[in-house]
């Protein structure tokens, strides 16, 4: 089967094709394990994370990606709830131990045993992968295969966002950085909490204006104040002057929640400028977000399709993922990047 894979870890900075052409061997389902032939996969800023070694695959050559849309082309013993043919998605959390008290309690991504998908197993930059059964999502018929694929990553963890942050109708929300995920949380915050404002700090004038389009009150650059305090803030962005920044934007009680999986090391200084009494006295919180649980991508996908919620896509063919990735990089704004394989 043909599939993009990394072979080593290095900066994009240096090297602007670090995935490879390969014909690799077709998987075998095992036990409890569906076979998906994939017919897209999601882009997402964690495949850079692998790719420069802030997340680094457990071994290499890995084929990465983890927003992966496809049919069950075979099952292996045992796996049950999907039938041949059936249209599934495949996330992050690739498998989970199913018995610390995370795993009991629902919170699989918290599991210190947890494999993700393009991690820890090959994930979805390929013709076929596989995965646990209990582990693939049914994909509602209203999406097609490309708008399904961001809603698996960046969509997902989004809804979770907005669950840990709190927010409440009425509330003033602010967004740092206006990705693929923050752009879908401002459309699904819009849609259930109708009179929450929404401010967005972008770098980038045309992601501003871009939020001002999707129904931002407010859109300005990271350093700037808003015009109102934030009840909370999701910062979805790489760095560290935006949750710096942002902390000030905070009202007392406020809570600052960072949706990244990991922080550059490049402006790691921002953090020196870090004032107690503008920036944490009065209550404020800071709460990372940590991957998705299952049940986040189940209930998150039935919210999507209820409204509907559809991202906007650009397409990549599946050979020309090292250009996606370096647009990505590059922060080339507007849809979320999705490889067609299929
Ligand atoms: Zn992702
Ligand atoms: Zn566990």
């Amino acid at each position: 089967m043909k599939a993009m894979v990394l072979k080593r870890i290095i900066s994009l900075e240096n090297c602007a094709t670090p995935l490879e052409k390969a014909d690799l061997p077709k998987p075998a389902p095992g036990s409890g394990e569906i076979l998906i032939k994939v017919s897209v996969c999601g882009v997402c800023h964690t495949e850079l994370d692998e790719i420069e070694g802030r997340v680094a695959p457990r071994q290499l050559p890995m084929v990465l990606g983890h927003q992966a849309v496809g049919r069950v082309e075979a099952r292996g013993p045992e796996a049950d709830g999907f039938s041949l043919g059936e249209r599934v998605g495949v996330a992050w959390i690739h498998s989970a131990c199913g018995q610390c008290g995370h795993c009991l309690a629902g919170n699989e991504n918290l599991c210190a045993d947890f494999r993700a998908t393009g991690r820890d197993a090959n994930g979805g930059y390929a013709e076929y992968m596989t995965v646990q059964a209990a582990f693939a999502y049914a994909i509602p018929a209203v999406f097609a295969d490309a708008e399904a694929a961001p809603l698996l990553c960046a969509g997902a963890i989004g809804h979770r966002s907005l669950r840990l942050a709190r927010i409440e109708d009425g509330q003033n929300l602010g967004l740092t950085g206006f990705g693929a995920s923050a752009r879908l949380v401002l459309k699904m915050a819009r849609h259930r909490f109708p009179k929450v404002k929404t401010f967005v700090f972008a770098r980038n004038a045309e992601e501003r204006g871009f939020a001002l389009e999707l129904g931002a009150v407010w859109a300005g650059a990271p350093e700037e104040f808003s015009p109102a305090r934030l009840d909370c803030i999701i910062d979805t962005t790489p760095v560290w002057t935006s949750v710096v920044e942002a902390l000030k934007n905070l009202r007392p009680g406020g809570r600052l929640v960072i949706n990244a999986i990991r922080k550059e090391d490049a402006d790691k200084d921002a953090l020196l400028r870090l004032d107690y009494p503008s920036h944490l006295w009065m209550e404020k919180e800071i709460k990372s977000v940590a991957n998705v649980s299952r049940a986040d991508v189940s209930e998150f996908l039935a919210l999507a399709a209820g409204i509907p919620l559809r991202p906007e896509v650009d397409e990549f063919d599946l050979e020309d993922a090292n250009r996606a990735l370096v647009e990505l990089k590059t922060r080339r704004v507007r849809g979320a990047k999705v490889l067609r394989i299929g």
